[in-house]
């Protein structure tokens, strides 16, 4: 018995061991002898895997050995024939209606002669027609190709087996040659049929056929290589198939009793797939009267039965996708705002709402975010929606947010997205066409901070504050100078010392020592921190008229952040030095400019709290 790598402790690993000793001993059935090879099989030979979609196996047993794939390579050859040919293509040649009869029956529609399905050797077969490709060779090459991407590494074909099918595979070339007569099969069958024999010879392990259920499970993409091998509506197909078909003529109790996805061959595999969450598969060679793995068919069981895998018992969606929703009066962005300005917004801050999304957003998760949004819509100036903590946005969820963001629009409310921008599935639709769809919607802000700042000038230029850059803002009205006499005004103007910047100028650099404090006349500039994952983020921009660096004066420790020129800049700047100088200025200007520093810091502390109290929802 073997475990996975890490599987030590393992509550899982430990479960798979007890299964394996459950049935070790369980030896009846037979071994698939109507292929001379399949009969040489060890009946001993027993494995079980349980892949994870992030790419773990756990096995446990002969994991690891070969053995021909038979028929469960029949469900990823009609994956490769649909994304040839197109679904309707495929389905003009081979059905998708279940028989009820054993694998090798020739069951044709009477009229057409169209094979019921892909899972029975006629339709296989037919299927394998499909597969393109100039030459036998290359056919056979693209399949080796698939497969192998499936399970990431290079599989070959067991010549022996191969041989030993195609010299006893009678049967076989009796349904071939039917198809051939009912045009279904358009060439002659016998390159066909060999690539059909071909096929069912790829040599896999139990820990492989775990990896292609896993990447059936995980959309069609391998979950240890992260490539896709198949894309998803052709991965439904497939498993469509596998569910109704893919257990022989045991299919309706298969999925009655297992609930999974499946496909099985006569060499002793089984493959289960639970879509969205996890690969199963189990080798053992002895098979029963349908030609289904007997330990297989009881190891399935169990484990759907004991880990509640049973896709018709599936767990209710029991997160909201709203993580948080507060207004802009809880909440403000990070430029920091003149009184009339932070008067303003927290009167009617409340027209701006914000909602933080989270995990996958799809027509189920999404549908209670639109009614709520649409609750809010006639007291709303603007929406943001932040997407930042969510991992998948499927098609139908970008259709019903797109759908918002033009009915929001229509009704002259901005619907501002944010936070989706290093996410592989950024919905393209709404990136590039949402400013189209609905005129009030801007771009998406990488930044949510950036889209409530978007938000807030919106609210305040529908409120008459016009925004004048150039405007130079007297020493007098600076924030840090409240209450200073024009004496005092004038003494402190004595000691400081004009400077200018061009935007993009680093002003201040984190890590450096303090030794001024800055007070922005014209211009804005923005405070900045390099975050752990390489990105940065603003903890402030500030306009004329308020102070930066000003720790500097209190604690004299190293700078704690970057700042840099949004736009061309001009400041005063007051040395440290020059400030404690009594010679320089005296105690009553010292005493204001702390005062007025002090009341300075207290705002920044309460808007802190504020946003930990609204952010800790
Ligand atoms: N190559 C086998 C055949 O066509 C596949 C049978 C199976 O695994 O169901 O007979």
């Amino acid at each position: 018995m073997s475990g996975a790598d890490g599987a030590a402790g393992s509550p899982i690993q430990a479960y798979l061991e007890r299964m394996y000793e459950r049935y070790a001993d369980l030896l009846e059935g037979e071994v698939a002898n109507y292929i001379p090879e399949l009969a040489k099989a060890d009946k001993r030979w027993f494995s079980i895997c349980i892949a994870t979609i992030d790419g773990h196996v756990y096995e446990v047993g002969d994991a690891r050995q070969p053995f021909t794939i038979q028929s469960i390579s029949k469900p990823f050859v009609y994956g490769m024939a649909l994304e040839d040919n197109g679904e309707q293509e495929v389905l003009s040649k081979v059905g998708v209606e279940p028989t009820g009869d054993a694998f090798n029956s020739i069951s044709l529609d009477p009229g057409s002669g169209r094979p019921l399905n892909p899972m029975i050797n006629a339709g296989a077969i037919a299927v394998a027609g499909l597969v393109r490709g100039e030459s036998a060779v290359e056919k056979l090459h693209r399949i080796l190709q698939t497969f192998s991407l499936y399970v990431g590494r290079n599989v070959t074909i067991d010549h022996v087996v191969y041989q030993s099918e195609k010299s006893t595979g009678h049967r076989n070339r009796a349904i071939g040659h039917m198809l051939r007569n009912f045009d279904i099969l358009g060439v002659d069958p016998d390159p066909i049929l060999d690539l059909y024999f071909q096929q069912c010879s790829i040599a896999v392990t139990c820990h492989d056929l775990a990896l292609m259920a896993a990447t059936l499970a995980n959309g069609g993409v391998n979950p240890r290589t992260g490539q896709r091998v198949a894309k998803p509506e052709y991965v439904e197909n497939m498993l469509s198939v596998m569910a109704t078909c893919g257990m022989y003529d045991y299919a309706g109790e298969w999925i009655y009793k297992v609930g999974m996805p499946a496909k099985s061959g006569v060499s002793g595999g089984i493959l289960a797939v639970l879509p969205g969450q996890l690969g199963v598969s189990v080798f053992s060679p002895l098979l029963d009267a349908h030609g289904n793995s007997m330990r297989g068919l009881r190891v399935c069981a169990d484990i759907s039965k004991d880990f509640q895998l049973h896709l018709f018992n599936a767990p209710r969606i029991s997160t909201s996708a709203i993580r948080a929703k507060y207004d802009a009066t809880h909440l403000a962005s990070r430029r920091l705002r003149g009184s009339e300005e932070a008067r303003l917004l927290k009167e009617h801050g409340e027209q701006i709402r914000i909602y933080e999304l989270q995990g996958e957003l799809t027509f189920t998760t999404m549908e209670p975010v639109a009614r709520e949004v649409l609750q809010h819509l006639d007291t709303t100036e603007s929406i943001l929606i932040d997407l930042k903590r969510v991992v998948f946005m499927n098609d139908a969820a970008q259709e019903v947010l797109t759908d918002l963001m033009r009915t929001a629009s229509a009704q002259g409310v901005a619907l501002v997205l944010a936070g989706a921008h290093e996410q592989d599935w950024l919905p393209k639709t709404i990136a590039v066409q949402g400013p189209a769809l609905a005129p009030l919607t801007p771009p998406p802000f990488a930044d949510n901070d950036l889209a409530l700042e978007w938000c807030e000038e919106r609210l305040l230029s529908g409120r008459g504050v016009e925004r004048v850059p150039e405007a130079t803002v007297a020493l007098t009205a600076h924030d840090l100078c409240q209450g200073l006499t024009p004496d005092e005004l004038a003494r402190l103007l004595e000691n400081l010392q004009a400077r200018s910047f061009s935007a993009g100028d680093a002003i201040i650099h984190s890590g450096d020592c303090p030794d001024h404090i800055y007070f922005l006349s014209k211009g804005t500039v923005s405070v900045t921190v390099g975050l752990m994952n390489g990105r940065r983020k603003r903890f402030s921009t500030l306009s004329a008229g308020m102070v930066f660096g000003e720790m500097a004066l209190v604690d004299r420790l190293p700078r704690s952040a970057d700042v840099h020129a949004d736009t061309d800049v001009e400041c005063y700047v007051l040395s440290c030095e020059k400030f404690e100088d009594v010679a320089c200025l005296d105690a009553s200007v010292r005493a204001a400019l702390l005062r007025n520093l002090l009341r300075h810091v207290s705002r920044m502390l309460r808007r802190a709290n504020e946003e930990v109290s609204v952010l800790a929802q």
